[in-house]
């Protein structure tokens, strides 16, 4: 998946998304849009479904907020586990994949028959220019 293969909304929101600095909630990528003639969340969220099924976007559950894949053109979706520290001061976030974490939550998972859908990690707390 490449972004010249997305339509012009989900562009849009991709690049909102990716010039940002910390997570976006879909009211705010909205509130950026209504110049390019967006007027209802459920354009946004029908974007950032289509991305985040591409793997070009992750939903940050824990504050309900999205950022762009730090690596999209590796193909995000194919990780398995995706790994975020979040500052709790000034919202940088700040992506990784670690394949130890990985294997040994796969092992966890499977030592118990359970069958691992999407995983998110996410840690919140203070960040290296903050503390
Ligand atoms: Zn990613
Ligand atoms: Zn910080």
């Amino acid at each position: 998946m490449t972004t010249q293969q997305l339509t012009k909304n989900q562009g849009l929101v991709f690049d909102v998304l990716s010039h940002s600095d910390s997570p976006l909630s879909a009211y705010t990528i909205l509130d950026k849009l209504r110049d390019n003639g967006f007027r209802a969340p459920l354009q946004v969220y029908r974007a950032l479904d289509k991305l985040l099924e591409f793997g070009l976007v992750h939903r940050l559950e824990s504050i309900n907020a999205f950022v762009a894949c730090a690596h999209p053109h590796e193909g995000c979706q194919n990780h398995g586990i995706t790994a975020f520290t979040i500052c709790e001061t000034c919202s940088k976030v700040t992506e990784f994949h670690d394949h130890v974490i990985e294997d040994r939550l796969k092992a966890f998972a499977k030592d118990r028959n359970f069958k691992t859908g999407k995983t998110t990690i996410e840690i919140r707390g203070t960040c290296a220019g903050c503390a």
